[in-house]
């Protein structure tokens, strides 16, 4: 059979260079191969027609047979609209067009059968429908049309008039010049073992099914394979990395870390701060090179868990270093890992754009050296010319845009590649995680420090600030400190969102006796640093901010979050935003403050945030409300892939049975070699060719 990628969508009649050109700019279609793939939205059942007596406007799409008795035009330009009088043989209804009015007055003839379609409405207390779609009688065979199908169309398309019906009558007409089936992508046996539906038939009836059942069995079959192949690549890399790729041995836990663990600890680690430790140490002793993605919650404690994993590299002679997002939080965990340590003779030193002159220069020097034993800094300083004299561990604090790729350009750094450790507390949901870091091992920090209350939360709405504000000076006369996040720094035209500036004055009159600070996006990172820097010590009890505190910021004594407009956050900034306080053992609290008409899926965020402080639960409710290409993180990380069929939200077991059956394959043939495994190495060869985002997975 031709290689359907070869084969333009021109050569199908019906298809001129016009709607070619169309189909290219607004779906990417070109070819056949791409029109197959373009799977339509959904599916409706035309089988049922209904009377005009039984509609309702809380129906669906219904479809009814019956005649036109005449028809009425009503208003001119923009008002102008055409009713038909249509009948059942019982009762009359009236269908509705604002536009192609033409189209219908010289196609459609009285006193004939058509089958009209669409959602039932009220006007002026009768039923009524706008665009149905129409039919001559004749023509539609029901039993055919049972589920028909649904594809999305752009608004340009529609005004060149190519409609859902018109990327259908190109589907029939493909489908029907398909004379031998479309070859097998799956190996037989996998197609047996997991009872799927052969390819052709489920291209097919991923169109045309002829129920219900037999489309879902069509989705499935196509979903597995989507994930399957995502898997098998993903597992492939990693099993070769794993075997190939040689690491530093860390052999010994020595002094260093010792003296820290007796003598300097703070306080009692976790249990689960101290299984991730053991799970890194054995990573690090194995002679392999770790890839490791620790996940904990916000304030988990996972900057403690990055200092002493580093200090095993220094007992080993090695150096470490570590990447945060902001120069903000690099200084933070320069102050952080400088007082834990005390007087142990580490030195440790920041290198972000803020560090000039002949500081720099000493520090760069140091790095070079060996003399600087722990870096910290920013991942645009570290990226570029560092030399390490010999760098054994990185960790990257807070980096979800660190994919595969940009970890495989730190390897490239060393001859022996330096371990590597990412940490986020944006919680992944586990199907998620399996797709994106599917190359990474995974600890989880599944616990939070001793004594932490959990944050309150609660939602206000802010016609009512008064009781806010009352409590905010409680909180504050008790000596704890409080944020105030807003979403944006200035006022966008339309959105009614407030101005930090203006808030900030406002808080001032409100708190004449408090001082406040402020910090946002626009300020330069020298006077952020030095706001945050007065927050930090007390200095002001009050920070208005945008969300650039939003990750890692570490202010124990502040216990009141206040975020306004929290309509415009999503459900992950929130958590993020919320996680700055409650960080101490006293009582904090959240309180996020909307306007009063919220939509279904805004109050639906809020509520979540009000009964939990899981981050997990927060994460997969996300992924539920927004779906995976939105979820932060995903788009930057550098393998987003976009899912054509499958919905990591949805097909979390599918998912799994992917990954079980690609981890299977790979057990009995590591190497693809086998020859029924043939079709496997074939497959991914072409989609790590046909797609950027593939080969970067792969
Ligand atoms: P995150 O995981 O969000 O990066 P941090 O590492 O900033 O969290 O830790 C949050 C707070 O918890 C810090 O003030 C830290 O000192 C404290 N902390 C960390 N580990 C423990 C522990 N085992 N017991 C008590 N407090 C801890
Ligand atoms: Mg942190």
């Amino acid at each position: 059979m031709q290689d359907l990628r070869q084969l333009d969508v021109t050569y199908l009649p019906g298809i001129g260079p016009s709607r070619a050109k169309l189909l290219k700019e607004e779906l990417g279609i070109s070819n056949w191969y791409d029109l197959l793939y373009c799977f339509p939205y959904k599916h409706i059942d035309r089988s049922r027609l209904y009377m005009i007596s039984e509609l309702s406007t809380d129906m669906p799409f219904v479809q009814v047979r019956g005649q036109f008795l005449s028809f009425e035009e009503f208003g001119i330009g923009r008002k102008r609209h055409l009713v038909g009088h249509f009948t059942d043989g019982q009762m009359v209804m009236d269908l509705v067009w604002f536009n192609g009015i033409k189209y219908i007055t010289s196609n459609v003839k009285l006193h004939r059968d058509y089958i009209v379609f669409g959602r039932p409405n009220a006007f002026n207390g009768r039923i009524s429908i706008s665009h149905p779609d129409v039919d001559a009688a004749d023509t539609l065979s029901l039993s055919k049309m049972s589920m028909q199908p649904y594809y999305t169309v752009t608004e340009r398309m529609r005004k060149s008039g190519m409609t859902s019906r018109s990327v259908e009558r190109f589907m029939t007409t493909l489908l029907s010049k398909l004379a031998e089936p479309i070859p097998e992508t799956l190996p037989g046996y996998l197609i047996g073992r997991y009872g799927l539906m052969p390819l052709d038939s489920a291209l097919r009836a991923a169109h045309y099914p002829s129920s219900a059942s037999q489309l879902s069995h069509s989705g499935m079959r196509l979903k597995f394979e989507e994930l399957f192949y995502i898997q098998l690549s993903i597992m492939r890399y990693a099993r070769a990395r794993s075997a190939n790729r040689s690491g530093n041995r860390f052999p010994v836990v020595g002094n260093i870390f010792h003296q820290f663990y007796s003598c300097y600890l703070p306080f009692p680690l976790t249990s689960a701060q101290k299984r991730v430790i053991r799970e890194m140490r054995a990573d690090m002793g194995s002679g392999r090179q770790m890839n490791r993605l620790l996940q904990g919650d916000v304030g988990s404690g996972k900057t403690l868990v990055a200092l002493m994993v580093m200090l095993i590299a220094l007992d080993n002679g090695f150096q470490a270093c570590i990447m945060a997002p902001t120069e903000i939080l690099a200084e933070q965990h320069l102050e952080t890992f400088r007082s834990m340590l005390g007087d142990m003779p580490v030195r440790v030193e920041l290198l972000t754009g803020n560090v000039k002159g002949r500081q720099r220069k000493s520090v760069i020097q140091g790095i070079a050296d060996g003399t600087v034993q722990i870096l910290v800094g920013t991942h645009a300083v570290i990226e570029d010319n560092v030399c390490f004299h010999r760098l054994g561990l990185v960790v990257i604090d807070e980096q979800h845009r660190f994919g595969v790729a940009q970890r495989a350009r730190l390897w490239k750094k060393n001859p022996v590649p330096p371990h590597v450790l990412v940490m986020t507390a944006t919680p992944i949901p586990r199907t998620l995680a399996m797709t994106l870091y599917g190359d990474l091992d995974v600890s989880v920090i599944d616990e939070l420090p001793p004594g932490r209350k959990p944050v309150k939360t609660v939602h206000t709405y802010d016609d009512k600030p008064e009781i806010l504000y009352k409590g905010v000076e409680r909180e504050i006369m008790a000596g704890h400190q409080a944020y105030f996040v807003f979403p944006l720094v200035k006022e966008s035209e339309k959105m009614s969102l407030k101005n930090v500036e203006e808030e900030y004055q406002k808080l001032q009159s409100i708190f004449p006796h408090f001082s406040i600070g402020m910090v946002h996006g626009q300020m330069k990172a020298a006077e952020k640093d030095a706001e945050m820097e007065r927050f930090v010590s007390g200095e002001t009890r009050i920070l208005v901010a945008t969300t650039v505190i939003e990750v890692g910021v570490n202010v124990p004594n502040a216990s009141v979050m206040v975020i306004e407009n929290a309509e415009r956050f999503g459900l992950s900034q929130l958590h993020q935003l919320r996680g700055r306080v409650g960080r101490g053992a006293e009582q904090s609290y959240c309180i996020l403050v909307t306007g009063p008409a919220l939509s279904k899926e805004t109050r639906k965020r809020i509520q979540i945030m009000t009964e939990t402080n899981d981050g997990f639960e927060i994460a997969e409710a996300d992924l539920k409300l927004r779906g995976p290409g939105d979820l932060e993180g995903t788009q930057q990380s550098g393998v987003a892939f976009d899912l054509k069929i499958a919905n990591l939200a949805r097909d979390g077991q599918l998912v799994q049975l992917a990954r079980d059956a690609a981890s299977d394959v790979l057990d009995r043939d590591p190497s693809l070699s086998l020859p029924e495994n043939a079709i496997l190495r074939r497959r991914l060869d072409e989609l790590s060719n046909q797609d950027e985002d593939w080969s970067r997975i792969s």
